[in-house]
């Protein structure tokens, strides 16, 4: 686990986070760890929110570090992917396989997880947000 740094602004600099600091994790053991010692932590994505809904006054997670390859379940049409990868690295891997998803934001560099958790939209009226194409989630709590 790294040590706390400065955390610094957003994507588009208009907010500077108020935290205490950002730590990186390498593993989910780490992070369990980092959640049970009772510190005030929440997950920081690719940064592209405009307002404080990423930001705490404890301390800010980046999970980028926890890496892993998209599994695909033909089967079931499914496919399970690290939270912090982007959408435009999940498109890549999946055009390459023969697959897509159902709908895409307008940035190819925001993560799952960020846009799933803040409802960002894809193109389409009739089409639901992209926190709809989610099937299942891995909750990491403390140990
Ligand atoms: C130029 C630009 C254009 C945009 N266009 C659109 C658009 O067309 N449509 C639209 O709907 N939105 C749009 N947005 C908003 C953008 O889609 C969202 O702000 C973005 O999806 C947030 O994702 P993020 O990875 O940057 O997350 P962050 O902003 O870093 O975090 C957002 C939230 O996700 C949580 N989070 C992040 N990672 C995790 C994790 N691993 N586990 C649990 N929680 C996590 C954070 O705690 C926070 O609550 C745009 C933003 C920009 C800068």
């Amino acid at each position: 686990m790294s040590k706390p740094e400065p955390v610094g602004a957003n994507w588009a600099g208009t907010y500077q986070y108020q935290a205490r600091g950002v730590i990186s994790v390498s593993s989910k053991e780490e992070l369990s760890e980092l959640v049970s010692e009772g510190r005030q932590v929440r997950a920081l994505g690719s940064r592209h929110s405009f307002n404080d809904v990423a930001d705490t006054l404890g301390l800010l997670v980046e999970l980028g570090a926890l890496k892993g390859q998209p599994i695909i379940d033909q089967e079931r049409r499914r496919v399970t992917v690290p939270s912090s990868m982007t959408y435009g690295a999940v498109g890549e891997f999946l055009e390459s396989r023969g697959w897509a998803l159902h709908n895409l934001g307008s940035l190819p560099h925001i993560s799952g997880a960020g846009a799933c958790a803040t409802g960002t939209h894809g193109s389409g009226t009739t089409n639901q947000s992209l926190a709809a194409a989610v099937c299942g989630i891995e909750l990491i709590t403390g140990r």
